[in-house]
């Protein structure tokens, strides 16, 4: 069988992007297939408003090309979706990443031919390519969760799902507004649908622990300090376990005396956003710290929300960060408006949707549009949503029934050359994902490289050493209190999802130590041939 391409890659985010990028240098060729319009991934897609990164911008961009970091300036501390799909655009025109690119294409199929050792690829449009790698850049929150309640298709109004938002955006003024969510997605909009629409009811399951992202424009000075010392402060993000420069707090919460104590968690209040985190090693290892960290986000919310009732309403029960942490600005205060109305929907699911609104608790409610801030099918969905067939016929949606399995999030015992950038069982989501993503890019394209150098034609992952990867990913997520609770880490928004803490909660850099281990020791755990 002739090949097409070398390697066929799926999904133009930043991921794709890059890699697309990393393996032309290296002369291979490669065809990316993407099923939108353009380039940026997540930042194509979720256009709600008020969507912003919650890792800084001068952190959450690439890093592998010191004259694009100079070149691009960011305006804001936590860009907009609209600047970091600009971003994004930047860098498909900057490398001309376009012409290997096929736009409002969906892969299908992806199955392995073990007489030629390739893979052939079919896509909605009848593409059929013949590769000898498969690369997914599939993204690990791309594939948009919308509930089984009842009657959503009754819904006279427009639905808009967070996750795939219209380009021409929604204009909400002086219509009635249903939320149904309160993770990050509907934690950014809510504020600024509130401040458009006549009223906004928001159905709230979980409540959620959120901290101030205190957004600000970045000062020029700040930014040039940034460039100067670029390389230095990706080298401290890549020795954090999340990947991002923040300063670790070294102490036990529970064992820092109570008023040095607030003091801490108050100064980290003030900077703001995910580094509140850190303000102690051991919150998401030990139930009393982690209690020190709710409590004092707890005593926030009767801060600044006025009515007790709602209050009670919008404290989160479960431990601090075990959902994924929340970025806000001006989140619970907009509950404090008069044209907001909060339906607590825990102890009752919503009945359904109707013509004109939905019932819950056995009301009605009434209004124009609903906004379904639902979240994900993480880390699995996209991947399973196309026919991947590695030996024997052998799908993965077989292979994975009970949870996914892979060695290192990145390939698969069965699955030869083919490679899933921030695969579950890798740091992916843990991370700040643009580190995490050229980490697994640079893997792959270097591991290609190899191969073609000593006439290898295949790769795969040997079973025993898949095994001992995912035990070992199911051990350490042991200790963190994160794997205790129902988050979409764990698969629990989807119903029937197999319950498996899908990443690697390891830390990055323990993770790349591992990847290039694996690598000096021969590509340990792999088979190689020709
Ligand atoms: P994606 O950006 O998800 O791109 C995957 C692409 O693959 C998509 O364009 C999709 O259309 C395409 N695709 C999927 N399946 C197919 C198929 N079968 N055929 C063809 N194309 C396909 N991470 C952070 O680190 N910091 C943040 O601040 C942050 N903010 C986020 C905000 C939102 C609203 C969301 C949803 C996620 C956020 N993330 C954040 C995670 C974010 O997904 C990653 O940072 C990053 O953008 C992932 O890039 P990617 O290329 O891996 O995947
Ligand atoms: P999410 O965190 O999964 O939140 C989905 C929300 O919908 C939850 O509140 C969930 O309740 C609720 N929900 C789902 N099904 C429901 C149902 N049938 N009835 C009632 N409520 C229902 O999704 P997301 O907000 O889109 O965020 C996903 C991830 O994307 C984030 O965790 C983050 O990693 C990333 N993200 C980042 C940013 C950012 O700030 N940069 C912004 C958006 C997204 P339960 O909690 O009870 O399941």
């Amino acid at each position: 069988m002739s090949l097409d391409v070398d390697a066929v890659i799926v999904g133009a985010g930043f991921a794709g992007m890059y890699m697309l990028h990393r393996l032309r240098q290296k002369g291979f060729k490669a065809r990316v297939f993407e099923s939108g319009t353009g380039v940026g991934g997540t930042w194509y897609w979720n256009r709600y408003p008020g969507a912003r990164c919650d890792v800084e911008s001068v952190q959450y961009s690439y890093q592998f090309s010191p004259e694009l970091e100079q070149e691009w300036e960011w305006t804001e501390r936590y860009a907009t979706q609209a600047e970091i799909l600009r971003y994004a655009n930047h860098v498909a025109d900057r490398f001309d990443l376009r012409r290997d690119i096929t736009f409002e294409t969906k892969v299908t199929k992806a199955a392995f031919d073990e007489a030629s050792n390739t893979w052939r690829v079919e896509t909605d449009r009848g593409d059929a390519v013949t590769a000898r790698f498969v690369i997914t850049a599939m993204g690990c929150l791309s594939s948009p969760n919308t509930p089984k309640i009842a009657g959503l298709e009754d819904f006279a109004g427009p639905t808009y799902h967070t996750g795939n938002w219209p380009h021409e955006g929604v204009d909400f003024s002086g219509r009635t507004v249903g939320v149904i969510g309160t993770g990050s997605s509907a934690i950014q909009s809510i504020p600024i649908i509130a401040s458009q629409a006549r009223h906004l009811t928001v159905f709230q399951r979980t409540a959620n622990y959120t901290i101030p992202a205190h957004n600000r424009p970045l000062d020029p000075d700040h930014v040039r300090q940034v460039k100067a010392n670029y390389a230095e402060l990706r080298r401290r993000a890549r020795s954090k376990p999340a990947g991002i420069d923040f300063t670790i707090n070294q102490a036990s919460a529970i064992e820092t005396p109570e008023e040095e104590r607030r003091r801490i968690y108050e100064e980290r209040w003030s900077y703001g956003g995910l580094g509140f985190m850190a303000a102690f090693s051991d919150l998401q290892l030990n139930d009393d710290s982690n209690r020190t960290a709710a409590d004092f986000v707890r005593a926030k919310i009767r801060e600044v929300v006025k009515d007790p009732e709602l209050v009670d309403k919008l404290t989160p029960r479960n431990s601090f960060g075990c959902k994924r942490l929340c970025v806000d600005t001006g989140y619970w205060e907009t509950f404090n408006r008069p044209n907001v109305t909060l339906v607590d929907v825990s102890d009752e699911p919503i009945e359904r949707v109707t013509s004109t609104g939905l019932r819950a608790r056995g009301e009605d409610y009434v209004f124009d549009c609903l906004v379904l801030a639902t979240g994900f099918d993480a880390m699995t969905g996209a991947l399973l949503k196309v026919d991947i067939r590695g030996r024997d016929g052998q799908s993965l949606r077989d292979k994975w029934q009970e949870g996914p399995k892979s060695y290192l999030g990145l390939t698969m015992a069965g699955f030869p050359n083919l490679f899933t950038i921030t695969g579950p069982g890798s740091p992916s989501v843990l991370t700040n994902m643009l580190p995490s993503l050229e980490q697994h890019v640079e893997w792959i394209a270097d591991c290609l490289e190899h191969m073609r150098d000593r006439g290898a034609t295949v790769i795969e992952a040997d079973g025993n050493a898949e095994e001992a990867w995912v035990a070992h990913v199911r051990d350490v997520a042991g200790y963190s209190l994160r794997s205790a609770c129902s988050s979409w880490y764990v698969g629990a928004n989807i119903p029937g999802k197999p319950r498996v803490f899908m990443p690697y909660i390891g830390g990055f850099p323990a993770y790349i130590e591992r990847c290039d281990a694996i690598v000096r020791n021969g590509y340990e755990g792999f088979a190689l041939s020709s």
